[in-house]
């Protein structure tokens, strides 16, 4: 990109983190919770590593993808472009268990756990990751909630969550902390935000380390944030639409 270029999607993406911020914001407010409970995640998948760069320059400081492959090569050219950033790479996608060697490389999150065999991949991946060098620190999860029974876009069933909470906090190189869910389409996300609300609050109840609820994306943070919300997952509302899916 020119400078010229890169000088206007700077301001481009300015103007759209200054608008979802004060989205959140007021969603806060009229939920009468502080606005530093709920953390933007920028999600960048099939946006470039400079526009990766570019947020991080305007403070934001949590990046998602979905896709393994893409987000391999993204994070790698992301920290040529901005070595000391000091950002969290989130996976926010459905993840195969044989990607979890590379997704120990590169995340610093994962929210998409919704298996005891996966967290388990995870799990030695990690530890192996650690031995090596190639990471530092332990690995945050969520666990994946499924709202919607009717469809597989990944997560486990709210009945088994507990089972599956119970196996994750008894490995040390991976940390339970909170769920994950997206909302059904075509459905009204209050019903599904605010089951997804009470799930949360059981679980935490007997681990009480899973204080994170991430929901809510460009469509539907407010809904999100009425229920509890403490991460929101902004693609499109930031960087605008996908004209492709990612490859
Ligand atoms: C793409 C994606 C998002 C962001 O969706 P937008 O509607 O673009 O804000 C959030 N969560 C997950 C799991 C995603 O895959």
């Amino acid at each position: 990109m020119s400078d010229g270029d890169t000088g206007r999607r700077r301001a481009e993406l300015a103007e759209a983190l200054r608008q979802v911020r004060e989205r959140i914001d007021r969603a806060c407010a009229a939920a009468g919770r502080p606005p530093e409970e709920v953390e933007l995640l920028a999600v960048t998948k099939t946006f470039p590593a400079e526009d990766a760069a570019l947020l991080a320059d305007l403070g934001v400081v949590d990046l998602a993808e979905n896709r393994d492959q893409e987000a391999r090569a993204k994070v790698e050219k992301f920290s040529e472009l901005r070595p000391r950033s000091g950002v969290r790479w989130h996976m926010v996608g459905q993840l195969q268990r044989n990607k979890a060697r590379s997704v120990a490389r590169w995340a610093d999150v994962v929210e998409s756990v919704d298996s005891g065999r996966l967290a388990e991949t995870l799990r030695r991946a990690v530890a192996n990751a650690l031995d090596a060098g190639e990471r530092s620190d332990p690995l945050d999860v969520l666990l994946q909630v499924n709202l919607d029974q009717r469809t597989d876009r990944g997560g486990c069933a709210p009945e088994d969550l507990p089972e599956l909470a119970e196996i994750v906090t008894r490995m040390c190189e991976i940390r339970l902390r909170g769920v994950m869910a997206v909302a059904p389409l075509g459905e009204d996300p209050n019903v599904a935000f605010a089951t997804l609300s009470e799930i949360s609050e059981r679980l935490r109840r007997d681990f009480p380390d899973a204080l994170h609820l991430s929901a809510g994306m460009s469509a539907d943070l407010e809904s999100a944030i009425a229920h509890g919300a403490t991460r929101v997952r902004v693609g499109t509302a930031l960087l605008g639409g996908r004209r492709l899916v990612s490859p």
